[in-house]
């Protein structure tokens, strides 16, 4: 299966508008050129304007870093799905901080993935577990709990719209990232098996699963060799244009 390399670089609470304006400038041109890549950049909520506005005609990809399942009413500091529509075409969902700091659950996670393919925006659902679970050996466990609750009663016939990012949360934004082989085992051996109980394995062999947790471009490459890890979830050095624009190229076929 020929699966288009996907990389997101996630900004998280990083970069006030005119911050935003100014890294988008320094990254736009080179990686717009960077040729079948499909290629994502997630801001906060209040700079997603002025980035839309920067990334229009480059061919670069907008998208939220989470979204309210309502569509609208009483749900004040929310955003709903048609609002994110607007500017975007991604949304992360179930991030590792959201879920630890904020209460997201694996059913906030289902309602956010229904409500965002509602909308039409392809949902990135990150899954991963702790250090405490790795090394209690529970990673398949958590990371098969986490697809199959998180997934549920989506439609087969759009599931390939979905991304998923695997990003055990020790890696996430701690310098130590897992191997490529022990991502590439999580991805063949657990999310792929699992994508394909809920949607068949066609569907399975189409959805992208993507590697996150210290990503560099020092060990890209060690990643995107693997035949299950289509592409990247970048935090810290997504706000490195050089370094991101190095992982994006690294994630060329
Ligand atoms: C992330 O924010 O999803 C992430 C993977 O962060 P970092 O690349 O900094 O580990």
């Amino acid at each position: 299966m020929n699966r288009i390399p996907f990389v997101a670089g996630n900004w998280k609470m990083n970069k006030t508008v005119a911050e935003a304006r100014e890294l988008v400038a320094r990254m736009s041109a080179p990686l717009s050129t960077i040729p079948n890549v499909e290629k994502v950049i997630c801001p906060p909520f209040t700079s997603l304007m002025a980035v839309s506005e920067a990334l229009n005609g480059t061919g670069i990809g907008l998208g939220a870093q989470d979204l309210h399942w309502e569509e609208k009413g009483a749900f004040t500091g929310q955003v709903a799905p048609n609002m994110v529509k607007e500017f975007c075409s991604y949304v992360i969902i179930g991030h590792s901080e959201r879920r630890t700091y904020f209460g997201e659950t694996d059913e906030t996670v289902n309602r956010k993935v229904h409500a965002a393919l509602k909308a039409g925006l392809t949902p990135i659902v990150c899954v991963g577990e702790t250090l405490g679970q790795y090394e209690s050996g529970l990673t398949s466990e958590v990371v098969r709990r986490q697809i199959n609750a998180g997934l549920a009663g989506i439609d087969p016939a759009i599931a390939s719209r979905i991304v998923i990012a695997y990003e055990p949360v020790w890696a996430i934004g701690t310098g130590k990232a897992s191997s490529g082989e022990n991502a590439q085992g999580v991805h063949s051996r657990v999310i792929r098996p699992a994508l394909s109980g809920l949607f068949g394995e066609s569907n399975a062999q189409a959805i992208r699963i993507l590697y996150g947790g210290s990503v560099t471009a020092a060990n890209a490459a060690e990643f995107f060799a693997q035949p299950d890890i289509d592409g990247a979830l970048v935090g810290g050095a997504s706000l490195k244009p050089e370094e991101f624009i190095a992982i994006t190229k690294a994630a060329v076929k």
